[in-house]
């Protein structure tokens, strides 16, 4: 079967960037071969000498930190200081996981009659499924904990941004992997994405991407019992009390959101404010979203890009103008070519508006007031997703309290950080499966085998 070709657009301005070759069904089961084969190669490495080598990977990955950001902000519209940090979080996940290799401990159990001791094996050939929105950082917390861990890795970026993702499989052999061990194949979810599905070879699938994909690998992975990692949807709540530092929670409030144009699965797009100070909270929020930068993305003070595609201009449209939402107000965002689209607030009539319940994925964010701790934990907690979300107090207890008490595998006090490749990151409910990055990561790219060695 003859490769399509998929055209990359920057949609920062709709110009061409490069076409990229989509393989088919038989260069993926080719790729898939090869990780197989190399597989007891890259396994059989001394532990150092794999730590080595993926250290040497990500001292390439710095070396060329500059042309990795540029290619994202060309082909994804990121912002430029977005790009720099994405390309350094692969360096850094790359170096974190880099000392595992020589940490893969395992148990010594007492027991009668001889010893008994526990081994981290590696999978196999893992298969990683990567969205659009994070291309950089999505790939690296899968293939860096896999790779360490001793398995192999093919790994399919989306299809509107492949560019990074090819280029991070150039850097992996330049740093010395092994050719097979770490190979990147551009193509079609249905075909390429699938096939790591239904491919007896992959023994894992880690995916992240919309909730109804995600369902659909998981149905699928049923067949041969697969490992699946599930990073899917958020509709994170941003939980604003009137005993907080309003001032900072209203100011930080569009960073929360409107970073990477809101097309992040983190996006902070309900804010519950305490009616209390509903109307201060809006006050102060509007000039801090209309004094978000959405410039051109390669300027170096750029705070917000354009949208992905066109598609998604159209998809993110439907939510605010085809429903005819209240807008509150808006910032600005350039005219003219690209897929602008400008940082927008939106005052939905209750919690049933489709803008309040549903995934956006763009720079569109409701608010909402709420009466007390009670309430606000309702209004938080009723949704189907539960990944991240913040939450604003100055009262310790309080915090305490409504942090154990939100569904939702990341919160943040005070701040709208969510993602430390030092520490876990994963969904409650239909947000996901799994966790990535963290001391724990290894465990979900190996299996635990128990040997018992008789004294007899
Ligand atoms: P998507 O379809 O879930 O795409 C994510 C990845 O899965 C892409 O690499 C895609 O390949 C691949 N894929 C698609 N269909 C597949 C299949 N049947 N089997 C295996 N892999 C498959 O997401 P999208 O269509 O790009 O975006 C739609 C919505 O999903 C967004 O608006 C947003 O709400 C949500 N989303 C969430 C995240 C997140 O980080 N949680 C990321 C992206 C999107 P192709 O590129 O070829 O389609
Ligand atoms: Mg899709």
């Amino acid at each position: 079967m003859s490769a399509t070709v998929h055209e990359v657009l920057n949609p920062a301005t709709e110009d061409l960037v490069r076409t990229v070759d989509l393989v088919g069904v038989e260069e993926t089961d080719a790729a898939i071969a090869r990780a197989v084969e190399v597989g007891p190669v890259w396994r059989g490495l001394a532990p150092a000498d794999r730590g080595r080598l993926l250290r040497r990977f990500g001292q390439a990955v710095d070396d060329h930190l500059e042309e990795l950001a540029r290619l994202e902000v060309a082909n994804a519209g990121h912002t430029i200081g977005n790009a720099r940090w994405e390309a350094g979080n692969v360096r850094d996940v790359l170096t974190y996981y880099s000392a595992a290799p020589e940490r893969l401990i395992g148990q010594q159990i007492p027991v009668a009659g001889g010893v008994d001791v526990t081994f981290a094996e590696p999978l196999g050939v893992v298969g990683i499924i990567v969205p659009w929105n994070f291309p950089m950082p999505i790939a690296a917390w899968g293939f860096a904990p896999a790779l360490a861990a001793g398995n192999t890795v093919v790994l399919k970026p989306a299809e509107l941004t492949p560019l990074t993702a090819i280029r991070l499989g150039e850097l992996a052999l330049d740093a010395g992997l092994p050719p097979g061990v770490f190979t990147v194949i551009p193509g079609a979810g249905a075909v390429v994405g699938q096939r790591f599905v239904t491919h007896p070879a992959v023994r894992k699938v880690c995916f992240t991407g919309s909730t109804a994909v995600g369902q659909q690998i998981m149905r699928g992975a049923a067949d041969q019992v697969k490992r699946i990692t599930l990073e899917l949807g958020g509709k994170s709540a941003n939980i604003v009390f009137a005993d907080s530092d309003l001032e900072r929670a209203a100011q930080s409030a569009p960073y929360g959101v409107f970073d990477n144009a809101g097309q992040d699965c983190c996006a902070r797009s309900r804010i519950l404010v305490q009616a209390s100070v509903y109307d201060r909270f809006l006050e102060l929020l509007q000039p801090a979203v209309q004094g978000v930068k959405v410039i051109a993305p390669e300027t170096a003070d750029a705070e917000m890009g354009p949208l992905i595609s066109a598609n998604q201009h159209a998809r993110v449209s439907s939510y605010v103008e085809g429903d005819s939402v209240d807008v509150a107000f808006r910032g600005s965002a350039p005219q003219g070519p690209g897929f602008w689209y400008p940082p927008t607030v939106v005052l939905p009539k209750s919690t049933q508006d489709r803008i309040w319940r549903e995934e956006v994925f763009g720079p569109v964010v409701s608010v909402l007031p709420f009466t007390d701790e009670a309430d606000a934990i309702a209004k938080a907690n009723d949704t189907d997703y539960g990944l991240s979300g913040s939450i604003w107090t100055r009262d310790l207890g309080r915090a305490l309290r409504m942090s154990r008490a939100v569904e939702a595998g990341n919160l943040s006090v005070n701040s709208h950080s969510s993602v430390r490749y030092s520490t876990p990151f994963g969904g409650f409910k239909r947000s996901g499966l799994g966790r990535e990055l963290g001391p724990d990561a290894l465990s979900a790219f190996t299996e635990t085998k128990n040997v018992f060695f008789s004294e007899e």
